[in-house]
C-alpha cells in the first residue's frame, strides 16, 4: 500500500479562488481571503461542495493510476493559521479538547484542538469513498498534525480510514508537543490514537536532539528500537519518515518513501 505523509490540498486556491469561493475556511473578518497564504490556505471541511470535489479529484487520480488505494484529505501546513470559523465547521468540535493557541489576521485566540474535526471531515470522505467504489479496498488518509495531534474525545475514525500521527518522538523520546497547553507529550498522543483508530502510521520528522532538521549524524540505534517497538506495541500498521534531503545515510531514510503493513494474523507487524 502506498502512502503519502503530506498536505492534500496545496493547489485548490490556485484551482478554485476564482470559482469555488466556498470551498476555502471562513476568517473571523467575514472573508473566505485565503490566509494565511496559497500554499497553506484551509478548507472549510463542512461545506458538502467541497466534499464532492475531492472525490472527482480521485476519479481523476484513478484514472492515471488505477493501482492507488490511499487518498490523502489531509489540511495543509501551517497547522496553527487560517483555520475555518464557521458555524458548521466549529460544531465538529469537541468542547472537552484540548485547549490550543490558533492564529488568524490580526490575532491568536484559544480554542478546542481540531481533532473531532479532523476525523468526522475524514469520515465524511471515506463514507462517499465507500458509496462510490462499494467494492475496492480504498482509504481516506488523514494527518494527526499540528492542533490534532491530541486523540479526538468522540469521533471515531470510520474503518476505510488511515490516521497518521505526526507524533515527533524519533529518537526524542520524551519530548512534549509544542503546541500542547497540558504538557503532553508526543508518546503519549501516539498511544492515545492507538485506542482508538482502526488503522494509524507513525510519520514523525527527523531532527536533531534540538528538534531541528539539520542532517547532521544523529545515530541513535538503540532508541530507534525502543521507537519501533513502542508504535508497534501501540498498533501501528505503516511508518512514513519526513526527512532530510540528501542525508539519508546518517538518516536512515529517504523523505517520500513509505510502507503499510497490514496486520498479520497473530497482530500488529511492523517493516521499514
Ligand atoms: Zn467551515
Amino acid at each position: 500500500m502506498e502512502l503519502q505523509g503530506g498536505h492534500a490540498f496545496t493547489d485548490w486556491w490556485e484551482r478554485f479562488h476564482e470559482t469555488r469561493r466556498g470551498y476555502f475556511a471562513l476568517q473571523p473578518d467575514g472573508q473566505r481571503s485565503g490566509f494565511p497564504n496559497p500554499r497553506t490556505v484551509k478548507l472549510c471541511q463542512s461545506n458538502p461542495a467541497g466534499w464532492q470535489q475531492w472525490l472527482a479529484d480521485v476519479a481523476k487520480k484513478l484514472e492515471k493510476d488505477p493501482t492507488l488505494q490511499v487518498f490523502s484529505a489531509s489540511p495543509n501546513d501551517g497547522w496553527a493559521s487560517g483555520h475555518c470559523t464557521c458555524e458548521n465547521c466549529r460544531a465538529w468540535d469537541h468542547p472537552d479538547g484540548e485547549p490550543r493557541q490558533f492564529h488568524w489576521k490580526g490575532g491568536n485566540e484559544i480554542h478546542p484542538a481540531l481533532s473531532d474535526r479532523h476525523v468526522t471531515f475524514a469520515n465524511r470522505l471515506a463514507g462517499l469513498l465507500k458509496e462510490r467504489y462499494p467494492d475496492r479496498d480504498y482509504y481516506v488518509m488523514m494527518l494527526a498534525y499540528g492542533h490534532s495531534r491530541p486523540a479526538p474525545i468522540k469521533a471515531v475514525p470510520a474503518e476505510n480510514v488511515i490516521m497518521v500521527s505526526v507524533a515527533n518522538f524519533f529518537g526524542r523520546s520524551d519530548d512534549d508537543d509544542r503546541g500542547s497547553t497540558r504538557g503532553t507529550t508526543h508518546r503519549e498522543q501516539f498511544t492515545a490514537w492507538g485506542k482508538v483508530a482502526p488503522h494509524l502510521m507513525w510519520r514523525p520528522n527527523t531532527g536533531s536532539p534540538a528538534g531541528w532538521q539539520q542532517g547532521l549524524p544523529d545515530v541513535s540505534m538503540t532508541q530507534l528500537a525502543e521507537d519501533f517497538r513502542f508504535v508497534a506495541d501501540n498498533h501501528c500498521v505503516g511508518l512514513f519518515v519526513d526527512s532530510v534531503w540528501e542525508h539519508w545515510a546518517t538518516r536512515w531514510s529517504r523523505p517520500a518513501r513509505a510502507v503499510a503493513i497490514r496486520y498479520a494474523s497473530v497482530g500488529p507487524a511492523i517493516d521499514s
